[in-house]
């Protein structure tokens, strides 16, 4: 077998036990506090590398199991961030109503926000790691701003912020650091004007390897209902495809699975690493291996097998734990029977 094949990997975030957290719920609350929440997320992370482990899942991650929502793991340690000024704003082009915090001065890290977190992920696995934060895009899709009054300068500060966090978390053994930028499907024009710009700023001068995750959204209803309004061909990625190929990026984690995402826009990620997602997150169906495999094969018409990373459409956090588990382990059969494939 060729090295460096399908390598398997997830979006990001899985559910959290449910004596840590509400299960199948964003947001959820914590059920702990003090040290027993400290203790209660690490033991969930250890449990969710297991579960990645026992799947085959060849790039793990810590399951999120740390953060109340991929946005806030990274924004609640921010100076000039202020949590007790919280306003109710339409996010992602008013697609939802969210509780956000106000930006009220220049933004800064208070020191490292994910390195105790990582070091801990990176000694209870021997798998290649992967971090994933908000990409700044998303984040200043996700706060309210009464501070830069621009879109594009919060933006260029969240690069900054998020550059030097990655660049510690690359020195802590993190293989993979990847930005979430939903937002990338919503706002085409900003995606032009400075998505790109931050999002190279973000990845600069990176040891690790890196990667964007652009899809649509976790499978809530409001997503579900707005993915209903795109037509019969999703043709977002078709704008930004080129203009990733050209960027710093080193992948792009892509929706693939029941999705009306034309294959054949991966061509136009020419060179870049592929993260299909083999995965719906928007179903509690658990996928078969068959199925999974399916995905991956017409992926492959498009991109080649070592830069081909068979992954989930998108978090699934809100799915129930033991469908994520079923779809963990029919990600990895469904990856090692195109494997077996394509090594005979
Ligand atoms: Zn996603």
């Amino acid at each position: 077998m060729r090295p460096h094949m399908l390598k398997t990997t997830i979006a990001g975030s899985l559910p959290k036990p449910a004596w840590l957290a509400k299960p199948e719920s964003l947001w959820a609350p914590w059920l702990l506090d003090g040290s027993a929440l400290h203790q209660g997320k690490q033991d969930a992370v250890v449990l969710a590398l297991r579960d990645q482990e026992d799947a085959g899942i060849d790039i793990v991650t810590d399951g999120e199991q740390t953060r109340r929502h991929f946005v806030w793991g990274f924004v609640e340690q921010i100076d000039g961030i202020d949590f007790s000024r919280m306003v109710t704003i339409g996010i992602r082009a008013d697609r939802y109503r969210a509780d956000v915090p106000t930006v009220v001065g220049p933004l800064s890290r208070r020191g490292t926000i994910h390195g105790d977190e990582a070091r801990f992920a990176r000694a209870h696995t021997r798998r290649s790691l992967k971090w994933t934060m908000p990409g700044p895009m998303t984040v200043v899709d996700t706060i309210y701003d009464a501070h830069y009054r621009s879109r594009e300068r919060l933006g260029l500060e969240v690069a900054r912020l998020l550059n030097e966090e990655a660049r510690e978390l690359a020195a802590l053994g993190v293989d993979v650091i990847q930005f979430d930028e939903p937002a990338f499907n919503v706002y085409m024009d900003e995606v032009r004007d400075w998505g790109i710009a931050a999002l190279d700023r973000a990845v600069e001068g990176l040891s690790c390897r890196t990667a964007v995750h652009i899809c649509y959204g976790y499978g809530i209803k409001a997503n579900i209902d707005w993915k209903n309004t795109l037509g019969g061909e999703w043709r977002q990625y078709e704008q930004t495809f080129p203009q990733l190929a050209r960027s710093r990026i080193g992948g792009v984690s892509i929706e693939c699975a029941n999705s009306r995402v034309p294959m054949s826009l991966i061509g136009l990620l020419d060179g870049k690493d592929v993260l299909v997602g083999a995965i719906d997150v928007a179903t509690s169906e658990v996928e078969t291996p068959a199925q999974v495999a399916a995905v991956i094969r017409a992926a492959l018409d498009h991109v080649t097998p070592e830069r081909l990373y068979p992954c989930t459409n998108c978090g699934m956090v809100p799915l129930p734990r033991v469908v994520a588990r079923a779809k963990l382990q029919a990600l990895g059969a469904g990856a090692e029977l195109v494997r077996r494939d394509l090594s005979r």
